[in-house]
């Protein structure tokens, strides 16, 4: 019974116009008092998508529509519209899980059809604005929507002649004013535990998660958290959470959840192309790498950076919010190899997820061009060659006179690789500068 309409918004802006007058008398209707009353969907639902039709109290077929069908996101609280007294909440065929609740100071009944779920139970006394179940598309129904009615009589429990337009018999508020608030979480006897309530992701979900009506896969798909997305449990058994995304409540698999405090990232690259070595001066290299993640990758950065540590201009940054990331479809494009001046360099990418983990997944160090300088053992003054001035420098580190070493010279000077710079390197040092001047 959905027809795509959208005439509703004229209507609702009417009806909200009058919201200061809490009392109305339609017309017709002055043996019931009417009353003020809570739009029965959350209120950012408006869309009428078929009216009431007059018609079917004198022609009772379901042709002619008994009440009005709100459109609403599967999932999505449906509240009492006014206080009253549970007379019905179960499966009941086309009409799907339905609530009926008696009104008897208004002399009429409110009924909501085709809920994914019912949160009440026959007998139950509700207050007005208290949620007693989901939007759903049980029953007869082509897409989540409520049907929304009022009659004044139930025919052996079913709602019956006469039948009431919902748009003229109330005035609506938002149900968003005080009192009127409803309970925050959802009343079942499931059994389920808030030892599992928390902040939630998913895990090993690729697309997205499903949200269902209920703790089984039987149950209707009533919405999606999409794959790495951050969603709330309110309570579980372990195997089933009630869940809440995005304004709206089910329940999902925890097969597929990771709460976030344990969030471990997995973060990792493979088929790596990266730079090292010696390469040519002018010559294009292709960088290549598949990131993937348990989490969604927040953050991809690096690039070429000289040996000291500074960027050069061949660097990129990438925001993925994926699981995956492939370096050749941004970096290899944009860090450009055949820019780089004669020198030395690191290549390193960085990689951060939702865990907040930043890690260094390829770091190389690569020169370009023939003139750069290459370390050479004994050589501690750097100028490429031994000689007694090496030995000179050497030998007053070793006496004390020269605390100042960097760490280049410390590394030239350990002749003998020990790992210790002492006197058996300076006796090295001296029969090396005695081969290399013979
Ligand atoms: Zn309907
Ligand atoms: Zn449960």
């Amino acid at each position: 019974m959905i027809t795509k309409t959208k005439r509703a918004a004229a209507v609702i802006a009417a009806l909200f116009m009058i919201l200061t007058i809490l009392m109305i008398y339609p017309f017709g209707l002055s043996a019931h008092a009417a009353a003020y009353a809570v739009w029965p969907t959350e209120p950012k639902f408006k869309n009428i998508t078929t009216y009431f039709d007059a018609a079917r109290n004198t022609n009772d077929v379901s042709g002619y529509h008994n009440g009005i069908d709100i459109e609403a996101d599967g999932g999505s609280n449906i509240y009492a519209a006014v206080g009253g007294k549970v007379v019905a909440a179960e499966w009941m065929d086309a009409y799907g899980y339905t609530v009926i609740i008696q009104h008897p100071d208004l002399g009429v009944y409110t009924f909501y059809a085709h809920a994914s779920q019912v949160l009440t139970s026959a007998g139950a006394q509700v207050k007005q604005g208290d949620v007693i179940g989901k939007v759903g598309s049980t029953g007869n129904s082509s897409g989540n929507h409520l049907h929304f009615g009022i009659c004044d009589s139930l025919q052996a429990g079913w709602p019956a002649r006469t039948y009431y337009d919902p748009m003229s018999y109330f005035a609506y508020s938002d149900n968003s004013g005080s009192g009127n608030t409803p309970a925050e979480s959802p009343k079942t006897d499931c059994g389920c535990s808030e030892e599992y309530a928390g902040e939630y992701t998913t895990k090993g979900v690729v697309t997205y998660l499903n949200m269902r009506a209920d703790h089984n896969t039987s149950s209707a798909v009533i919405g999606e958290i999409p794959a790495g997305a951050e969603f709330r449990v309110t309570r579980g058994n372990g195997e089933w959470a009630h869940v809440e995304y995005n304004g709206k409540s089910g329940f999902a698999s925890m097969a597929y959840m990771e709460k976030k405090a344990d969030l471990k990232s997995e973060i990792k690259i493979e088929n790596v192309t990266a730079p090292e070595g010696n390469l040519d001066k002018g010559k294009t290299f292709s960088i290549k790498g598949n990131i993937t993640s348990n989490l969604v990758i927040t953050k991809v950065y690096g690039g070429v950076y000289f040996r000291s540590g500074e960027a050069t201009s061949q660097c990129a940054e990438a925001a993925p919010n994926t699981i995956k990331y492939d370096l050749s479809t941004y970096f290899d494009k944009n860090i450009a190899f055949n820019a780089l001046n004669d020198g030395e360099y690191t290549y390193k990418i960085v990689a951060e997820d939702k865990s907040g983990a930043s890690v260094e997944l390829v770091k190389t160090d690569f020169t370009i061009g023939s003139s750069a300088p290459k370390e050479v053992l004994g050589d501690l003054n750097s100028d490429g060659k031994l000689n007694v001035t090496d030995i000179v420098a050497l030998q007053s580190y070793i006496l004390g006179k020269n605390k100042e070493f960097t760490k280049e010279q410390y590394l030239a000077s350990d002749m003998n690789k020990d790992g210790t710079v002492d006197i058996f390197d300076l006796t090295a040092l001296k029969k090396a500068v005695v081969k290399a001047t013979a």
